[in-house]
């Protein structure tokens, strides 16, 4: 879900919403969400080669960046390390 709709609606779900049980993977630490509309100014890049980001306020960070991506509907970034379980159908 992309566009300014949705991160305003990604804002709001963070706050209540658990992550999807089906989530599964691990951040790759590309910074693409923490970028998207505008650059957040707590995001940061390693210098020595890898080019990795990294969040200055780790620690203290909003629901929505902590959760990112909650749920597959609201992943707008690919390619993501995280991915979503699809359910078997028979
Ligand atoms: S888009 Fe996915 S892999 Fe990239 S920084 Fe965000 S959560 Fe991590």
């Amino acid at each position: 879900m992309k566009g300014l709709s949705g991160k305003i609606i990604r804002a709001a779900s963070s706050l209540m919403l658990p992550v999807d049980e089906k989530r599964v993977g691990e951040c790759k630490r590309c910074g693409a969400c923490c970028m998207f509309l505008f650059k957040c100014p707590f995001l940061k890049f390693e210098n020595h080669g890898s080019n990795k980001s990294m969040c200055t306020i780790h620690g203290l960070r909003p629901p929505q960046c902590r959760k990112y991506p909650r749920t597959e509907w609201e992943k707008a970034h690919e390619p993501c390390g995280y991915d979503f379980v699809k359910e078997q159908t028979i």
